[in-house]
């Protein structure tokens, strides 16, 4: 199934569920060939990243830094899943489920 905020296209923020932090904007968010809202920036210091081996493969972890909820995975091949931007390569690979969508101008 595919999650709520994969294709969503809204202006506004993405902040945490659970802490209601800021992490991400939606002008960082761009249409991947994942199942998964794709981003290829955060806001500076609202997320933290941590090496994560849980499934016997290196990947980065990507939490929120204010209350540590994990928020998904860091991974480095945006560019080549459909980021068109100049300095595409970062794709924040995060659940629609950890994650709480403002629109602009609501608080
Ligand atoms: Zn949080």
């Amino acid at each position: 199934m595919e999650e709520k905020y994969t294709n969503f296209w809204q202006n506004g923020v993405y902040k945490c569920g659970k802490c209601g932090s800021p992490l991400i904007c939606s002008s960082d968010k761009f249409k991947s060939t994942t199942a998964w809202p794709s981003f290829r920036d955060a806001t500076a210091g609202a997320i933290k990243t941590r090496p994560d081996y849980s499934l016997g493969v290196a990947r980065t972890e990507v939490l929120c830094a204010k209350c540590g909820q994990h928020l998904g995975h860091l991974f480095d091949d945006g560019k080549i899943l459909g980021d068109s931007h100049s300095k595409a390569g970062n794709r924040y690979c995060i659940l629609s489920n950890v994650l709480d969508f403002k629109k602009k101008n609501e608080s």
